[in-house]
């Protein structure tokens, strides 16, 4: 997907079926919002009311030199995601197969700390995978963690002992301009300091979601709310207007767990 001069690669860390079945995930959807749903991602769809989704990261070319990774997959067989996600993940092989090199990476934005959105952002060993790069995290997530949170010990102590740790406040351009470049937005609701990517060029938006959406039928009907978001009035509200600013312009939504990595919105 290509937005004026910023490149973004989608990459599948990893697939499979969720631990609860998708009616119990999404209680309070309507049988003509599965219906919707089962239109815009028919992949979701597995026997005995499966969940199935993807775990997706994606790679942002920077016109002047490297590459930002928003988001860092469900991890290796070791990972803290290995209790329900389908690990170990890809993410290392799928950046080679695209050619890009671990060490060019200048950018990691993690858009929340959960597990199965951090895994390769540090190994099992403590030292960060992306040695050149500044990992963008929202304050107010960190602040959000528990003391004594294993994301602290797996992702947080490591990046602050090689100083690669960037903690933010709101909305952040990261890369080239606000008009025309990639800005990190808060989208609280999954959890407290959830953040979206923001990508623009040559009058085309590409929002890299996170966990804004988890399911299409989130798509099917915004008010949909998840069991795991932890706000789920927030979460409704951010979902409501992120979709409410992409009819706006022409926007794709780039999802982590949708069975398609770019939706029109
Ligand atoms: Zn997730």
């Amino acid at each position: 997907m290509q937005a004026g001069p910023w490149r973004i690669t989608a990459l599948l860390d990893a697939s499979g079926p969720f631990f609860l079945p998708a009616g119990a995930a999404f209680s309070g959807a309507t049988d003509d919002d599965w219906a919707r749903a089962a239109r815009i991602d028919p992949e979701a769809f597995g026997p005995d009311d499966t969940w199935n989704l993807a775990f997706r990261c994606f790679a942002i070319h920077l016109p002047r030199g490297g590459y930002a990774l928003v988001d860092a997959g469900i991890g290796p067989a070791d990972s803290p995601a290995s209790s329900w996600a389908p690990v170990p993940g890809h993410l290392l092989e799928r950046l080679a197969q695209a050619g890009i090199d671990r060490r060019d990476v200048r950018l990691v934005v993690l858009t929340h700390l959960h597990e199965d959105h951090f895994g390769w952002s540090v190994s099992p060993g403590g030292v960060p995978n992306f040695p050149n790069a500044r990992y963008v995290i929202q304050r107010t997530e960190i602040d959000a963690l528990g003391g004594d949170s294993v994301v602290h010990t797996a992702v947080i102590d490591p990046l602050l002992a090689t100083g690669q740790l960037n903690t933010v406040d709101g909305r952040v351009c990261v890369a080239g301009h606000r008009g025309d470049g990639v800005s990190v937005l808060p989208t609280p609701g999954h959890t407290p300091g959830h953040q979206s990517v923001v990508v623009r060029g040559h009058g085309r938006q590409v929002v890299i979601t996170g966990d804004v959406l988890v399911h299409a039928v989130q798509l099917a009907d915004p008010g949909v709310a998840y069991r795991f978001e932890a706000d789920q009035d927030t979460a409704r509200r951010t979902r409501r207007a992120m979709l409410d600013e992409a009819g706006c312009r022409p926007t794709w939504l780039a999802t982590a767990h949708l069975n398609t990595p770019f939706l029109r919105a």
